[in-house]
């Protein structure tokens, strides 16, 4: 069980309730956003994408998710129940960052192996999920950033829910960082065999912390239950459990 705990909005006087471990709080009666250590404002820019849909219009896309594609059972649209729809508005931070990484590496699919050496370089709106926990495929969501508004907590549903920040916005950069240099090393990879030496720069911009409309959803199949991710903003299935279908060899 999670404690509660609670600390007074110094724009409007409410309660903003918010859990161990949680560091930016967003008040659910005004929007003010607050650094929960010190009670005062967040001073970076906080933005949202909206959510399009409707409860009823996510179940229709799911349903039409669950109808097309391979290596889907062919009822499952049918046969599949609905059990559970929510909207939340999951913390990100979107780090812009340029980086640059030079590096050198053993080519061996030739005799004799040469050195080869590179740079790669790329400019990135890196996003970095703000909770601790692994609930969401951060790397497998491309983020409508298009369609990012300043944040307004009058846009958000009543039935939706919206999850404070647990990761400091040096903490975001630290790891938006370290995710693109392994991602650069993978990306030196299909160039050489092996990696001798690689040193990364990284030119920062200012971070924004966003608010994002992320349906989660889960649903029985023959008894057995499964998951769907659904982005809220363009209506494309982000990670979507396919039941296994059985062959009949037994
Ligand atoms: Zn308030």
């Amino acid at each position: 069980m999670s404690i509660i705990q609670e600390i007074r909005c110094s724009n409007c006087a409410a309660p903003i309730s918010f859990k161990p471990g949680e560091i930016i709080a967003t008040c659910q009666y005004c929007g003010f956003t607050c650094v929960i250590e010190t009670g005062k404002a967040f001073t970076l820019e906080h933005s949202m994408i909206l959510n399009e849909y409707t409860s009823d219009q996510a179940e229709e896309l799911i349903r039409n998710w669950m109808r097309s594609g391979f290596l889907k059972p062919g009822d499952l649209a049918k046969s599949s129940k609905i059990l559970e729809k929510n909207l939340v508005y999951l913390p990100f931070w979107v780090v812009p960052v340029t980086a640059t990484s030079r590096y050198k590496g053993v080519f061996e699919r030739v005799t004799p192996a040469v050195v080869k050496e590179d740079t790669i370089e790329k400019e990135y709106s890196w996003l970095v999920l703000a909770r601790k926990a692994a609930i969401f495929p951060a790397r497998e969501y491309d983020v409508p950033l298009e369609g990012k508004v300043p944040y307004d907590f009058r846009k958000i549903e009543e039935f939706a829910k919206t999850l404070n920040s647990e990761v400091a916005r040096d903490e975001a950069v630290r790891l938006a960082r370290q995710q693109i240099e392994s991602h650069h090393q993978f990306l030196a990879k299909q160039e050489v065999d092996k990696i001798i030496e690689m040193k990364s720069d990284f030119a920062v911009g200012d971070a924004v912390y966003l608010h994002a409309p992320i349906w989660f959803v889960a649903y029985e199949y023959k008894g057995e239950r499964h998951n769907i991710i659904l982005d809220g903003a363009t209506g494309t299935v982000i990670k979507g459990d396919i039941p296994a279908t059985r062959f009949g060899i037994l």
